[in-house]
């Protein structure tokens, strides 16, 4: 497997989408090439903040706080 190849399939590694045989070949490429370790880090990077970003963390009580806020606006 090239590099190319891994840099390709790094996404879908890191997603835990691909064959178990194919991860393992990344895998063993990733330990053996300073270039796509690289590609690696930024990619696990750049994903942490897309996710951070699209799934802001919610309230724990932020349903009973809805209800709350209904409640009170009937009250009034
Ligand atoms: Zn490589």
């Amino acid at each position: 497997m090239n590099c190319e190849h891994v840099c390709y399939k790094l996404f879908l590694y890191m997603e835990k989408e691909l064959e178990p045989f194919l991860a393992k070949r990344i895998e063993r490429h990733l330990k053996n090439c300073i270039a796509c370790q690289k590609e690696f880090d930024t990619l696990a990077h750049t994903l942490r903040i897309i996710k951070s970003v699209k799934a802001p963390p919610l309230p724990r009580d932020y349903s009973k706080i809805i209800i709350s806020e209904k409640k009170s606006a009937k009250e009034v």
